[in-house]
């Protein structure tokens, strides 16, 4: 994983090669990413895979690992986002192209003059890959387990609007 990856490629040229590049990327290097992470020292490993599909577009497998420290936003902990991603993409011109590609491609549209910046592309699918309010899984949340060690904590046999609600449930089959 030492390949040193340029900025900026050409997808075209690479394409007609047939290239793959891959390497890694310092998570405190992309900066738009780093601001949501708790611990950005880490890296993210990327495969970018360039060719041409049968109805000759330019396609681009994005295939991304990483390891992303995020704030759980129910504990506030810490918490580990693991990325393992796919991403097929297709070059396309504009909107219009876009709309026309099958459900399975993505839309890559280029930045300025035509090449393609390889941190802004992993950058991005890094950011699709966080979701909107990241947690712990249940098990794992430590508000989950404050809970549970809490006597005050509210269970639904305890809970009086819960058992009213039960009850009014009885008297409507009755
Ligand atoms: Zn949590």
């Amino acid at each position: 994983m030492s390949q040193r990856i340029p900025d900026r490629v050409d997808p075209r040229r690479l394409a007609r090669e047939g290239q793959t590049l891959s390497g890694s990327l310092p998570l405190d290097s992309l900066p738009r990413l780093a601001a949501l992470l708790q611990d950005a020292t880490k890296e993210a490993d990327f495969s970018l895979r360039f060719g041409r599909d049968r109805e000759r577009r330019f396609t681009v497998d994005l295939a991304l690992k990483a390891e992303l420290v995020l704030e759980c936003q129910r504990c506030l902990e810490s918490m580990v986002l693991e990325v393992d991603t796919h991403t097929p993409l297709a070059l396309v011109a504009g909107p219009m192209e876009a709309e026309q590609l099958p459900a399975e491609l993505d839309p890559l549209t280029l930045a300025a003059e035509e090449y393609l910046d390889v941190a802004a592309l992993v950058e991005d699918e890094l950011l699709l890959a966080i979701p909107a309010s990241p947690r712990h899984a249940d098990a794992e949340c430590s508000s989950h387990l404050k809970e549970q060690q809490n006597p005050l904590a509210e269970r639904e046999n305890d809970n009086p609007f819960a058992i009213l609600a039960k009850l009014r449930d009885g008297e409507n089959h009755n």
